[in-house]
């Protein structure tokens, strides 16, 4: 899909985007073959298609004016027209004396190109009584921020797979761009990563964005929770459409396959102390553990931080009984899952990732039948 003349065979389509304006002035008198000759020749020289014209702009003065008026009406373009103190005040490589003493602007082709497009990509050429320069419109960008579940290809929403193939642009850690190379459209241009670089990343999103460009930004389980929504739109302004998908968070995932312990009130903690003090993170598991939630631990051991699973694990014995039930999913939904449920008293750290998640029951939870259930909170009520 280019505005482009690029070479073709009987093997290729080629798609034309309503990209190119054209800024038109002139003379009085003008005829609308002068014009459109002069067009041709400005596409002839950007290497452009007529096919993705989609309009005209000139100043209000020429907004009549015969030659114009037919070249529009002969190219099926609508022709728009601006006041001379808006041209005047758009820069443009290539002011006149003659048209600031003449029409009150030192630009019309120009000018009115940039103010109905972006981009100029001819300047301005003249004939006899003509002048015209040509510019691209950049179409409004998209940033699809995109959760593609646990891992299984079953737990990815259809509404993920939509935008993965409406995408021209998907950005993401390398492993799970792998898990989905096969519904990108052929064309997509894929940038990934590794881990890390999260904000690098981010910023490249919501620049291809900027630049036009659907976008899909990809992060497991939920793009929201603890990942990468929340760096792309500290940075993403209000000329880009944003769009969330939601994804199955790692804490439903290994929630499901635990049985039912987030039945009644619990947190999602993150026992990452990476970019957050462990103070604070200390203080969130205190009012947990005081306030009876169910906790589900996110990121809660790796090589370099092996004591706070430990260090919370703790916390929450000193305010529930030794009984507790407690969960362990290490790689919910994906090959070499394991599931295990234990007790307070009896759960070891160590058996904890940074690929597991561990959800920590309340005083209510119990173990029936070997799964993990946290009541409703209330007694069905006979009539
Ligand atoms: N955005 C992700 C979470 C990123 S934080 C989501 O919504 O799921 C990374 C942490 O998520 C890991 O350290 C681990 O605790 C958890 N996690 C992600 N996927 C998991 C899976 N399939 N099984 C178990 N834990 C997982």
């Amino acid at each position: 899909m280019t505005d482009r003349i690029v070479p073709i065979d009987e093997n290729t389509a080629v798609l034309r985007p309503p990209s190119l304006v054209a800024g038109v002035g002139a003379s009085k008198g003008v005829t609308a073959d002068e014009v459109l000759a002069l067009l041709d020749e400005a596409l002839a020289v950007g290497g452009l298609s007529r096919d993705s014209m989609t309009a005209l702009a000139t100043i209000d003065a020429k907004a009549a004016e015969e030659g114009i008026v037919a070249a529009a009406r002969q190219g099926g373009w609508p022709l728009y027209s601006y006041p001379p103190g808006q041209l005047a005040a758009v820069e443009v490589p290539n002011p006149g004396e003659a048209a600031l003493a003449a029409v009150g602007t030192p630009s019309v082709a120009e000018a009115a190109a940039l103010i109905a497009g972006h981009e100029l990509v001819v300047a301005k050429r003249k004939s006899a009584m003509a002048t015209v320069a040509l510019a691209r419109i950049r179409p409004r960008g998209r940033l699809a921020l995109v959760g593609l579940g646990p891992g299984d290809r079953d737990l990815v929403t259809p509404r993920a797979i939509d935008e993965l193939r409406r995408a021209s642009v998907v950005v993401g850690l390398d492993r799970y761009l792998d898990q989905i190379r096969d519904v990108l459209r052929p064309g997509t241009r894929v940038l990934r990563s590794g881990l890390g670089a999260e904000e690098q990343r981010a910023s490249s999103a919501v620049a291809e964005a900027r630049r036009g460009h659907a976008v899909a930004l990809v992060g497991s389980g939920d793009a929201g929770v603890y990942a990468m929504a929340s760096p792309a739109l500290a940075i993403a302004g209000t000329d880009i459409d944003v769009v969330g998908v939601p994804g199955v968070t790692a804490g439903l995932a290994a929630a499901a396959l635990l049985g039912a312990p987030l039945g009644h009130d619990h947190v999602i903690m993150s026992l990452s102390d990476l970019h957050t003090p462990w103070e604070v993170i200390e203080r969130r598991i205190r009012a947990a553990a005081e306030g009876d939630f169910v906790v589900a631990f996110y990121n809660p051991r790796s090589e370099d931080r092996d004591w706070q699973l430990g260090a919370a694990l703790e916390i929450l014995a000193r305010h529930r009984e030794p009984e507790t039930p407690v969960g362990v999913v290490h790689d919910a939904f994906r090959p070499g899952q394991r599931v295990l449920v234990t007790r307070l008293a009896d759960v070891d750290p160590a058996l904890a990732d940074m690929r597991s998640v561990v959800i920590v029951g309340s005083a209510s939870t119990q173990i029936i039948a070997g799964r993990m259930v946290t009541p409703r909170g209330y007694k069905w009520q006979r009539s």
